[in-house]
């Protein structure tokens, strides 16, 4: 019997909605022959987590109950917790109710699933916007993809058929729900936080996972392999850097790591929810929830993710979240502290931008031990002066190709 925190859900088991063997087989056949409609990204990376499990209960696209229930009271229309509609949109008039159809991904082309529309629905977009993102200001990107949606939502129980590139691109870090319990079971965990990552792992965030090592049987370094904003690192960098870290500065079997492909939606506090929910599918009974968690520009208090756990409907989660105040290093502490531990001020702590991060290391600059291992840098500094040198052929390709023409 396994000691961790059961899936979310009623019936406490992984759902994966990947075919297996025969029966995909079969499934892609007939998708072949299905009324075809092209998905997006974000749409594509919800139905690789719904077929891994990670989204379970989740059985599809949700309908206009769902929908609703979850934006106003983070509940499907059976009482199951949600805290995001995880939905689908199209332009198509002549998809009607009942009809079978083949999802296939706008971005590579492949057939992500099949599904049956069981509801054909229009949705207030900005209804959804103020609920999940506190806002419908379209300067926000979580917002703005909201906005961007196709007219109708389609609803409907789907059959997901691949899991597009992740599991050969990420082979390293990509895991399902299934592979990290095992993982955990094999250790003997019970007690395993979650850490969130979707930068590059600095001081502070190894603060975190070893304060969350400290209480915990185990840390999960989980971080997104999908879709960011452009100008973040992409994965494959931040994959590297996090592999010096733990290597160099963790105990061994203390830290598990792995990737997911779900899609960023920056929708701060409601995603701190959501981050729980599936991390709970992964096995783990703690989410560690830190300053501003999931969010972007200054659209949530730097607490809100953590508030919004005592804003849910008691019981109605069982991954608990770990809060933990805004780490940073202190000279005069002469080490990592938090608001909660350090008394000092400002003046004698390291802060730096993210901005003042990218300038220094892109011009080849040092960033102070303080803030970052060397380890983790070096391969920061590769990424950004690699980046620079692709820009600068590609200024002195154009200039050449104008003089040639004289
Ligand atoms: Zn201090």
């Amino acid at each position: 019997m396994s000691q961790l925190i059961t899936p979310h859900g009623k019936e406490e088991r992984l759902i994966p909605l990947l075919l297996q063997g025969a029966e995909l087989e079969a499934e892609k056949k007939r998708a072949a022959s299905l009324k075809s409609i092209r998905i997006t990204t974000r749409e594509a990376s919800d139905l690789i987590m719904m077929g891994i499990g990670a989204f379970t209960p989740l059985t599809g696209f949700m309908g206009s109950q769902d929908w609703k229930g979850v934006c106003d009271k983070y509940l499907m229309a059976d009482g199951t917790f949600w805290p995001i509609p995880i939905t689908l949109s199209t332009d198509d008039e002549s998809v009607k109710e009942g009809d079978e159809l083949a999802l296939e991904d706008e971005e590579t082309g492949t057939i992500i699933a099949t599904m049956t529309v069981s509801e054909k629905y229009t949705i207030d977009k900005a209804h959804e916007c103020k609920a999940v993102f506190r806002t419908d200001d379209t300067e926000h990107p979580g917002v703005q993809k909201v906005m961007e949606q196709a007219k109708y939502n389609l609803g409907g129980p789907v059959k997901v058929l691949s899991e597009s590139y992740y599991p050969e691109m990420f082979k390293d870090v990509y895991m399902r729900p299934a592979e990290s319990r095992k993982v955990f079971e094999e250790k003997g965990w019970r007690r395993v936080a979650a850490l969130q990552l979707r930068n590059p792992m600095h001081r502070s965030h190894e603060f975190l996972a070893k304060i969350a090592v400290e209480v915990m049987d185990g840390v999960f370094i989980h971080q997104l392999v999908g879709k960011l904003k452009a100008g973040d690192i992409p994965a494959d960098v931040r994959v590297k850097a996090i592999d010096v870290l733990v290597e160099n500065y963790f105990v061994k079997d203390t830290v598990v790591t792995g990737g997911y492909p779900m899609e960023m939606r920056y929708a701060g506090p409601r995603e701190a929810l959501l981050h729980a929910t599936f991390r709970q599918n992964y096995g783990c009974s703690h989410m560690i929830i830190g300053r501003d968690h999931a969010g972007v520009g200054d659209y949530y208090g730097p607490f809100d993710a953590q508030k919004i756990f005592l804003e849910i409907p008691e019981g109605a989660l069982k991954c608990q979240n770990l809060n933990i105040d805004w780490t940073f290093h202190c000279f005069k502490c002469g080490g990592m502290a938090s608001m909660r531990t350090c008394p000092h001020g400002k003046a004698d702590r390291l802060l730096l931008s993210g901005t003042m991060v990218r300038k220094t290391l892109s011009e080849g600059g040092e960033l102070p031990g303080e803030f970052s291992r060397p380890e983790v840098l070096e391969v920061l500094k590769k990424y950004y002066m690699d980046l620079e040198e692709k820009i600068e052929v590609k200024l002195h390709g154009a200039a050449t190709g104008d003089l040639g023409k004289k």
